[in-house]
């Protein structure tokens, strides 16, 4: 791409987020109007979904199922119970991917409605060390095995499920 298309796809992706941001502000949020991913799972509090991307197959999203912005908008009950959700998708990447680490992050910038990311990452993945939307250091990621939706969705299903008993995930 040369410097002139770069600077016109910089600048509609500037345009695209804008608009995404002032349709939120608006009161029509993209993540109360979809599920911002493929459902693996869900509750009446908050769901799971899995985010199609071909260098990160295992890239999940934790959604809240109502429209709050940060953490603190939730009570400490409610924290707790998000975390666990997000601690059990975690466990579950963990243990069917087996990634160099995890990385969880909650940005909600362009799309003010909260939402964790967790992302399996490999030291060969296309942006490590640097985070998934951070400068690309290689081509791609190399194939990992795959996991269906089903998989992975019983897993994290049933690591939810034990958290909210009490045990270990
Ligand atoms: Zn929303």
């Amino acid at each position: 791409m040369d410097t002139k298309n770069a600077q016109i796809a910089a600048s509609s992706g500037e345009v695209e987020r804008l608009g995404r941001f002032l349709a939120a502000a608006s009161g029509d949020c993209e993540l109360c109007g979809s599920p911002g991913g493929e459902l693996l799972w869900e509750d009446g509090f908050c769901r799971v979904v899995r985010v199609a991307d071909a260098d990160y197959p295992g890239f999940c999203r934790v959604i809240l199922q109502r429209h709050v912005a940060e953490m603190t908008d939730l009570d400490a009950a409610e924290r707790t119970q998000l975390m666990a959700v997000v601690c059990s998708v975690e466990a579950s990447l963990r243990a069917l991917y087996q990634p160099d680490k995890i990385n969880l992050a909650s940005f909600g910038n362009v799309v003010p409605h909260l939402h964790w990311h967790v992302i399996p990452r490999w030291r060969d993945d296309r942006h490590f060390p640097q985070p998934v939307w951070g400068s690309a250091q290689r081509v791609s990621s190399p194939a990992r095995q795959l996991v269906s939706n089903l998989r992975l969705g019983e897993e994290i299903a049933s690591r939810i499920d034990s958290s909210l008993k009490g045990e270990q995930s």
